[in-house]
C-alpha cells in the first residue's frame, strides 16, 4: 500500500531529519510510529502526503510514485489528523466535516448522510452536535470531530500526528478504545504517530521505532517485546514502563476474562487454559499457535489470541500510569 524505498529529507541546514528509510505499510494496517522527539516522525509522516517533499528515495503509494499523483488527488484520497486540534473556529461541525467531500462535489444528500453515520460512530449524536461551533465541545468531542472529518470521504488512508496528545488521561484512553473499534470495522490503513510506548502497544499492528532519523526496529508489539533490537529499543520500552514479564506474571487469564479481552465463543471440549494460569504462560504459548482456548468457572468460555493480550496490558499499564 505505501512503500519507502531509501527514502531521505535533509532540511536547508543540513540537518538528516530522516535518513535512508525503507518500509512497506501494508493495506488496512493499524501502522504506529513512535520514537523520541526530533526524530524525525512528523517528517515521516508529512513526505507520504506531499506536506514536505521528500530529499531522495522513492514514495509508492499503490505502487505508484507519489510525485505521479495530482496533488490534490492525493490530499483528498489521504485523511490527516493533528494533534493540535485544527477545525475552523466559525464553521459549524457538519461544514468543518463537509469539506473535503464538497470540494469531491458529492450531493448534499450523500454528504449529509454520511455525517450522520460518521459521528454516531464515534459516539457523537449527529442531531445535537451538527450546527454547533467547535467551541462549543470539550477537547475531547473537538478530536472525534477531527478523526471524522478526516475520514469523511472516504479514503484508503489516515494519516495521524500525535492524535490524542493534548487530551487529559480520561479522553485520552477513551479515544483510544474507540480508535481500535473504528479501525476493525473500516479497515482504513492508518498510519498513526505517537512518543508514547503504551499507546503504540495498544494501537498498532506494528510499530516502527525511530531513532535520529532511522528505523531502529519495526514489528508487531509482541516481538518488539519479545525481541528488543537493541538497549535503545529495551531502554525505551522500560521508560514506557512496558515490561512484559513484570505485567504478564502479574495477571491471570481470569483478569483478561473479566475485563472483556476475549472472544466469547463456543469452544469443542476441554479448554487449553484454565482461569487462574499466569497471562505469561499464554504469551509463551502464543509465540507457537495463533489462539488459545480458555475457561471460566469450569467452564469453556472462548478464545485469547496475541492481540487480546496486548492490548490487556497496554490498558492495565495506562490504569497503572493514571494511579501514580
Ligand atoms: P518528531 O516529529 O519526531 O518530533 P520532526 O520530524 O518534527 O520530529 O523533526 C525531525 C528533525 O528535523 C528535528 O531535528 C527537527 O528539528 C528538524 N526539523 C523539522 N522541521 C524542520 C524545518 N522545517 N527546518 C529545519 N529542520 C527541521
Ligand atoms: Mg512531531
Amino acid at each position: 500500500m505505501i512503500r519507502f524505498e531509501k527514502v531521505t529529507k535533509q532540511y536547508q541546514n543540513g540537518e538528516h531529519a530522516v535518513n535512508n528509510v525503507d518500509l512497506n505499510i501494508k493495506d488496512g494496517e493499524f501502522f504506529v510510529f513512535i520514537g523520541p522527539s526530533g526524530c524525525g516522525k512528523t517528517t515521516t509522516l508529512k513526505m507520504i502526503n506531499r506536506l514536505i517533499p521528500l530529499t531522495t528515495g522513492t514514495i509508492y503509494i499503490d505502487e505508484k510514485r507519489i510525485s505521479d499523483y495530482n496533488i490534490h488527488e492525493l490530499r483528498w484520497n489521504i485523511g490527516y489528523v493533528l494533534q493540535q486540534i485544527a477545525l475552523f473556529p466559525h464553521m459549524t461541525i457538519e461544514e468543518n466535516i463537509a469539506i473535503v467531500p464538497e470540494l469531491k462535489k458529492w450531493d448534499k444528500d450523500k454528504i449529509h448522510q454520511r455525517i450522520t453515520e460518521l459521528l454516531d460512530s464515534v459516539g457523537l449524536d449527529a442531531e445535537s452536535y451538527r450546527n454547533r461551533k467547535p467551541a462549543e465541545l470539550s477537547g475531547g468531542e473537538q478530536q472525534r470531530v477531527g478523526v471524522v472529518r478526516a475520514l469523511a470521504a472516504d479514503p484508503e488512508i489516515i494519516l495521524m500526528d500525535e492524535p490524542f496528545s493534548a487530551l487529559d488521561p480520561i479522553s485520552r484512553q477513551k479515544l483510544q478504545q474507540d480508535m481500535i473499534v473504528l479501525q476493525r470495522k473500516i479497515k482504513k490503513t492508518i498510519v498513526f504517530v505517537t512518543h508514547d510506548m503504551q499507546e503504540a502497544m495498544m494501537l498498532g499492528d506494528r510499530i516502527c521505532i525511530m531513532k535520529d532519523g532511522e528505523v531502529v526496529q519495526c514489528d508487531t508489539p509482541n516481538e518488539i517485546l519479545k525481541n528488543p533490537a537493541n538497549e535503545f529499543v529495551q531502554n525505551f520500552l522500560e521508560s514506557g514502563n512496558v515490561n512484559k514479564h513484570v505485567l504478564s506474571s502479574k495477571f491471570i487469564v481470569r483478569d483478561m476474562i473479566d475485563q472483556g479481552y476475549f472472544d466469547a465463543q463456543k469452544v469443542d471440549g476441554e479448554a487449553d487454559f484454565a482461569e487462574t494460569v499466569a497471562v505469561e504462560v499464554l504469551l509463551q504459548q502464543l509465540s507457537s499457535q495463533t489462539v488459545v482456548s480458555v475457561e471460566r468457572d469450569g467452564k469453556a468460555v472462548g478464545l485469547i489470541t496475541q492481540q487480546h493480550i496486548i492490548q490487556f496490558l497496554a490498558n492495565q499499564l495506562a490504569r497503572e500510569g493514571e494511579r501514580v
